[in-house]
């Protein structure tokens, strides 16, 4: 355990405009609590800062008293870096701002802001820049490892839309990185997660978007699933960029349009989100009604941001998750069969299989572009094993790991960083292939003591050094 004096904590106070929460504060429980309930640990302190000036002062006390330093944006990553044990942890809650200046199509996010933040400030000018699915994320996070969502298609990944980062290096100096702006640290940024420094500012360009969109669900029985992902899988070949529909097997949720009798039954769930009129969308969408015979749907115009709070109830926190993902170029039958095999035997009602649909502008990205590299990917497999009571980790986990086996064969090559659990280390290499040594090196001439390893961590390079 590490003992930190008093002294040494009004100092580091003094020197910060934000607040220190130690384990002996009342709200210590609260504050360190994350997305993920499967993880537990306990920081020596958090300093949740209220500016960006407040981040090298905790990166130097965090060097002197020999901590671990971990980073929190929202808290939503599965994997848990966002905190750590016994060390300090800087903390964005609090610094959650997004000015947008609607004339230049900027947003300038302050790194603590979740996605429902950035929406709502956005589409405020009817603007926005694709982001994932679940209005809780944070959009730090989200933007490092690469980020993508129901605008990805069209607009392409988060990281794709990022113009420029205000940062604090390890050695607590704060730079700006874009395309002219030390552009290796802003090409290691835009995939390469919290590797390279503390980011303390994204600014994005933004694109008109909505405010109105066509969105909803057609749910089947699972009985029909192959027949209904092999029709989904013949329309998306030829979809335009601006519709994007993604399948979901799951145990059906009480939704009140589905009948009674199908609630808490297996069931394929098309998810359709389309940006252009409502009357043509109309017309794309009325052959997905065709693919199956359908226990229900609930289709129609509404909110962008409302439908980027859709999910939300299904992804509340405080559930325990265990996550495992592929990307695929294309979904060969081999790859089908192996999901409806998982999905008829879910171990509890809130683990899913989901297909994400990104193929279009991400697609046009050289692979060398950003540390990002998935560039041949066009669905995202999402192995969700969620589950709220801890007797039931092994057999949820076990089934979670055997599907992600089952399915490797027909997955291409490479991980998206932001879906890997802890233990998934050996996949950081793969995650970035060809652009692993590049950013081994970028890593060790802005980190070369590896400072910011609680991540999926990028060693500085050589790469075993
Ligand atoms: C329910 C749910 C839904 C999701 N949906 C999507 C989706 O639709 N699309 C998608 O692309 N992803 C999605 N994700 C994955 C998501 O992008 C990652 O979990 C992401 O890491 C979350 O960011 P955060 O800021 O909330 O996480 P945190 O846990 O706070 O941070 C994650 C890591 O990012 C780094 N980091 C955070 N802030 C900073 C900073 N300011 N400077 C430097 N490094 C930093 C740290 O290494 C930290 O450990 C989803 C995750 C969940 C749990």
């Amino acid at each position: 355990m590490i003992n930190l004096s008093k002294e040494a904590i009004k100092r580091l106070k003094s020197k910060i405009k934000g607040e220190i929460v130690l384990p002996s504060d009342s709200r210590y429980d609260e504050v360190r609590k994350i997305w993920n309930a499967m993880i537990e640990r306990r920081p020596a302190l958090i300093v949740r800062c209220a500016e960006a000036n407040d981040v090298e002062p905790a990166i130097s006390f965090g060097r002197e008293h020999g901590l671990e330093i971990s980073i929190r944006g929202a808290g939503h990553n599965i994997a848990g870096n966002a905190l750590c044990d016994h060390g300090l942890v800087i903390d964005f809650s609090t610094m959650r701002n997004v000015r947008v200046d609607a004339e230049k199509g900027r947003a300038y996010v302050e790194p603590g802001a979740t996605l429902a933040e950035f929406d709502e400030a956005a589409q405020s000018h009817g603007l926005a820049t694709p982001v994932g699915i679940n209005s809780t994320t944070g959009i730090a996070g989200l933007t490092l490892g690469g980020g993508f969502g129901w605008l990805t298609r069209k607009y392409g990944m988060t990281i794709d839309n990022l113009v420029s980062v205000e940062v604090v290096t390890a050695d607590g100096k704060r730079l700006r990185a874009s395309e002219n702006e030390n552009p290796d640290l802003f090409w290691a940024i835009r995939g390469g997660g919290g590797n390279f420094a503390v980011v303390t500012q994204f600014e994005f360009k933004l694109h008109r978007v909505g405010p109105e969109i066509t969105a909803g669900l057609i749910v089947f029985p699972f009985d029909q699933a192959k027949q209904v992902l092999t029709r989904y899988r013949e329309f998306v070949e030829s979809a335009p960029e601006e519709l994007n529909v993604w399948a979901i097997m799951r145990k059906a949720p009480p939704l009140p349009f589905l009948p009674g009798d199908v609630h808490g039954k297996e069931v394929v769930v098309l998810t359709i989100f389309y940006i252009g009129h409502a009357s043509q969308g109309e017309k794309l969408i009325e052959p997905l009604l065709g693919f199956g015979t359908p226990h229900g749907k609930h289709i129609g115009v509404q909110l962008y941001t409302q439908w980027q709070k859709a999910f939300d109830p299904l992804l509340m926190p405080g559930a325990r998750n265990y996550w495992k993902s592929h990307n695929f170029t294309e979904l060969s039958d081999g790859a089908l069969n192996s999901m409806i095999e998982f999905a008829g035997k879910l171990p509890s009602p809130q683990c899913e299989i989901f297909i994400g649909l990104i193929a279009g502008a991400a697609n046009r990205v050289p692979a060398d572009a950003m540390a990002y590299r998935h560039r041949d990917a066009k669905f995202v497999l999402n192995v969700h094993g969620r589950w709220d009571d801890r007797r039931d980790d092994e057999r949820c986990i076990a089934w979670a790991r055997a599907f992600f086996q089952a399915s490797a064969p027909y997955a291409s090559t490479g991980a998206y960083v932001n879906f890997m659990t802890e233990e998934e280390t050996d996949r950081v290499t793969a995650a970035y292939g060809a652009n692993y040594d590049r950013l081994a090196q970028i890593k060790k001439h802005y980190d070369p003591e590896n400072l910011f390893h609680l991540n999926q961590n990028i060693k500085p390079s050589p790469r075993h050094g």
